[in-house]
């Protein structure tokens, strides 16, 4: 079987061309052609010596996820979603910018945490995504969108808050995250990559010590209660742990600070109340926070807290001087949102199913 270059991480590659005997050098150039001009085709690959691109040719390609349909919103957010197989979709997510172009990117097909609210937590969980299949995604994505006038990738940052996961599937997700640091691929800082989690304390650490990106934590309500309603890993690894290991994990970050992620759900987690509470909470840690509107998906009895309500919950938070940014829902009409599209194609392969075996 042919090995799928996109797998490696820079360590990696140089392991493969040794073993092949070629000098690691020779992985470096190779990760310039793949990466920085985005290119599959070996033969085009011209300052490496012609017999070593035949035996790549032969043994190797560079092949990204299978994309089965892209969307374009009126907003210019982009949306790719990508057939890991059997029935099984994932999605990719661009967000055009002023400023920046940012790619959100998953790790798992499906999720088995099970956030109440979140509707890849609904579909379960099916599996890992490979390093090809994370990376595969900013290099697709890259090489749809293309490049700026000053000849850089239009993609400048990217968030890992796709679909699943990333510290579940911490191996793939690190070697991802690593190619898109390295110099000789994507060349991103650690400042304009974030790993968003659920909050699992134990890959917190290892990612501090392996691969301290930006760090996004969800954190949807004051206590614990609440958020064990909401988040239910937060029975195994409770907030006092979890601010705990956000604490630590800024010892190494890039930024100073954690974001906190807080879905606003009307009537649930939404109150001044809860506001003050919340303050009180992360006293010790020094964050931002980012109020995400919630974004309904058939089958939630959740809904979006009211623009009010969200504006005087944030009014609470910047009073005790926490920078809060509201999310602008972007890529409503292509339902961009958490999970939304790749909700529907599995319901679709579900209700295929069921009719197959005579249920409806
Ligand atoms: N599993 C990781 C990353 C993926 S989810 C995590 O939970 O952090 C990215 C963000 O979207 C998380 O903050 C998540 O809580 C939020 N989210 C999930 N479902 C949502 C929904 N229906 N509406 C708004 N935000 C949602
Ligand atoms: Fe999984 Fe994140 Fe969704 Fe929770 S919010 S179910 S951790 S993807």
């Amino acid at each position: 079987m042919q090995q799928n270059l996109l797998d490696f991480d820079a360590q990696a590659l140089a392991g493969y061309f040794t073993e092949m005997g070629e000098k690691p050098f020779r992985a470096r150039q190779l990760m310039r052609w793949m990466y920085k001009a985005g290119e599959s085709d070996f033969a085009a690959m011209t300052d490496i010596a012609a017999a070593t691109r035949d035996r790549l040719a032969q043994c190797a390609n560079i092949t990204a996820p299978n994309v089965m349909r892209e969307e374009l919103s009126d907003d210019g957010t982009r949306k790719w979603l990508l057939n890991v197989g059997t029935g099984n979709a994932v999605e990719a997510v661009y967000i055009p910018e002023e400023t920046r172009g940012t790619l959100c990117v998953s790790t798992q097909a499906g999720c088995a945490l099970n956030c109440s609210f979140c509707s890849t937590g609904k579909q379960g969980f099916n599996r890992n995504l490979s390093v090809a299949e994370i990376i595969g995604q900013l290099w697709w994505a890259n090489h749809q969108l293309g490049k700026d006038a000053d000849g850089n990738w239009k993609i400048s940052n990217v968030v890992m808050m796709g679909m699943g996961e990333p510290l579940l599937n911490f191996d793939n997700t690190v070697s991802a995250l690593r190619l898109m640091l390295d110099d000789n691929a994507y060349g991103l800082s650690r400042r304009r990559v974030t790993v968003s989690t659920s909050g699992i304390v134990p890959a917190m650490d290892r990612l501090r010590e392996e691969c301290p990106v930006a760090l996004a934590v969800s954190l949807h309500a004051p206590n614990d209660k609440l958020r064990d309603e909401l988040v239910p890993i937060n029975q195994k690894y409770p907030l006092k742990e979890l601010l705990a290991a956000c604490r630590r994990y800024l010892e190494r970050a890039p930024r100073d600070f954690i974001t906190f992620e807080y879905v606003m759900l009307e009537g649930v987690n939404d109150s001044v109340q809860q506001a003050r509470e919340l303050v009180k909470l992360v006293r010790d840690v020094p964050c931002k926070f980012n109020l995400i509107p919630f974004n309904p998906f058939p089958q939630t009895h959740y809904r979006r807290s009211r623009p009010d309500d969200i504006q005087h919950f944030r009014d609470v938070l910047m009073q005790a001087d926490i920078v809060t940014t509201t999310r602008r829902t972007r890529g409503d009409d292509i339902a961009a949102a958490c999970g939304q599209l790749a909700g529907q194609v599995q319901d679709k392969t579900k209700r295929t199913l069921r009719r197959s075996v005579g249920v409806v």
